[in-house]
């Protein structure tokens, strides 16, 4: 359900004001910046399913926003409130997304109105299956040319019914596997693409404290070590950002936000007991060593240095966000902030690390994966043992050089090991996403200190996307 107010405008408009801020700063030729902003199309299908001795007709869309560069790639939505407006607002975001981290896609996205947990998993899979069936057979799911990835309500068995749909249509294509991506590593995945957009949220945020100026502006001072955070939605996205942030960096999730109200405990939360409470019991409610709150948008308001809202679009808007008392938001979700409650968060110096960036860890792997299915090899295939191989060969090396030098000058066992290792799939993924989400937040980070007339990261993540999709118009002669 969208949380949008009625008084506020849609999540599309939303998305379009915010790039009319920017580019209201730039010089773009006329008519390239609504050429930019505008959706190219979007296809409705209405299908019918036979289940439960009736026939059932669900209703999906797939919207193409940008063929700056093809594929078009975005997520497919399974949710009941799935619309128009929405998925053309996220097929927005995810042209400026792809061209921020510079993955060579144009903008999609899609969505099925449907409650997923309505349905048991034959049924999902035959209305998968159909629903897949419709878009390949319009070209909107197809290695070329448009490459799904799961979204909310979907995930790897989804998007494994979708390549096996796909590859039963084209039998001959020998590329059938890059139709979608956030496939189960056994049906053509990738390591590391599961927990990538909460990993990239974690990458965000460490390259975030890593400039003292940035941290500077949020008023907390220090590293990312021992700092406070809720997070909303501990899905996919929300589950991995707060396991890795507190497993790995010293955080503590002092507040989880869920579908059914919220867990705030200012000692911190276990976030896999969370999770496993959850899984067991469909909800927040009961989990003990925590308080409950049957409001849960309340907790969003409760002080914590860093807020991650991790599950819907337009969750702190104009009735909200003058009570948000968090420093730093990393959008972990898309459109979590409505253009409104924008404004009045900048106004009030509030940080913001916004959606196409924050949470393009997603694509970046799904990029990765793709890449992957059309080479038909696994990373780190050709090279693992030949770099062992020459490690091993330095190592022996210096042991002979250092063998009149005595015991305190030999290796440690530990480091001989960890420096033997080749690098495995997961770990070039790893080293990918890394390098794709501090390059991209350098490149946001320049123009924010730079431009006296920028005064916020959302502003300058648009400025360098549209700089970069324009650069592709003007390429192709437009
Ligand atoms: P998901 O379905 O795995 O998880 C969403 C979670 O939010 C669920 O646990 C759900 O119970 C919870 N939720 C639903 N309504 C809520 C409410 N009113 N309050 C609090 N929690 C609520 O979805 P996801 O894949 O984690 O996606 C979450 C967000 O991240 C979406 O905005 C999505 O577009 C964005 N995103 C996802 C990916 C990805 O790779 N999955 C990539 C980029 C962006």
């Amino acid at each position: 359900m969208s949380l949008i107010p009625g008084n506020e405008p849609s999540f599309r408009e939303s998305v379009d004001l915010m790039f009319n801020r920017a580019v209201a700063l730039m010089d773009l030729p006329p008519g390239l910046e609504e050429k930019i902003r505008v959706c190219n199309a979007t296809y409705t299908v209405r299908f019918g399913v036979r289940l439960r001795g009736g026939i059932q007709t669900f209703t999906g869309y797939r919207s193409v926003h940008s063929e700056h560069m093809e594929p078009v790639k975005g997520g497919i939505r399974y949710a009941p409130s799935v619309n128009q407006d929405e998925v053309e607002a996220l097929a927005a975001l995810m042209t400026y997304k792809c061209a921020l981290v510079e993955a060579p896609f144009g903008g999609s996205k899609g969505g099925l109105c449907i409650d997923p947990r309505q349905y048991d998993e034959q049924e999902l899979e035959r209305i998968t299956r159909r629903f897949a069936y419709e878009l390949a057979k319009r070209d909107l799911i197809h290695p070329a040319q448009n490459v799904p990835a799961p979204d909310m309500g979907t995930g790897e068995r989804e998007m494994a019914w979708m390549a096996d749909q796909y590859a039963r249509m084209n039998t001959t294509d020998i590329n059938a596997r890059a139709c979608v991506t956030g496939k189960p590593l056994n049906a053509g995945g990738i390591s590391g693409r599961v927990e990538a957009t909460g990993r990239g949220v974690q990458y965000a945020l460490r390259e975030f404290f890593r400039d003292p100026r940035d941290v500077e502006r949020t008023g907390l001072g220090g590293k990312l070590d021992g700092k406070t955070v809720i997070v909303q939605g501990l899905g996919n996205v929300g589950y991995h950002a707060a396991k890795f942030l507190s497993s790995e960096d010293g955080c503590r999730i002092i507040g989880i936000i869920e579908h059914d109200g919220a867990l705030y405990n200012e000692a911190g939360l276990d976030v896999d007991a969370v999770r496993n409470w959850i899984m067991t019991h469909g909800g927040v409610n009961g989990f003990p060593d925590a308080t409950h709150t049957a409001e849960g948008a309340a907790v969003l308001e409760q002080p914590c240095d860093i807020l991650i809202p991790a599950a819907l679009e337009g969750v702190i808007n104009l009735s909200n966000a003058r009570n948000i008392q968090a420093p730093l938001i990393i959008e972990a979700a898309n459109g979590p902030v409505t253009a409104g409650a924008d404004d009045i968060l900048r106004e009030r110096g509030t940080v913001i690390i916004p959606d196409m960036y924050a949470n393009a860890g997603g694509v970046t792997v799904s990029y990765f994966e793709w890449v992957k299915n059309l080479s038909h090899i696994r990373f780190g295939r050709m090279q693992r043992r030949q770099e062992e191989a020459r490690h091993e060969l330095i190592l022996a090396e210096l042991e002979r050089l250092s063998d009149h030098l005595g015991d305190q000058w030999s290796m440690t066992p530990d480091f001989k090991k960890k420096y033997l290792r080749g690098a495995d799939e997961l770990e070039l993924v790893r080293s990918g996403l890394d390098d794709t989400m501090r390059i991209a937040y350098q490149s946001m980070r320049d123009v924010w200190h730079e431009r006296e007339d920028v005064n916020d990261l959302r502003t300058a993540a648009y400025l360098v996307s549209i700089e970069k999709v324009a650069a592709s118009y003007r390429a192709k002669g437009l």
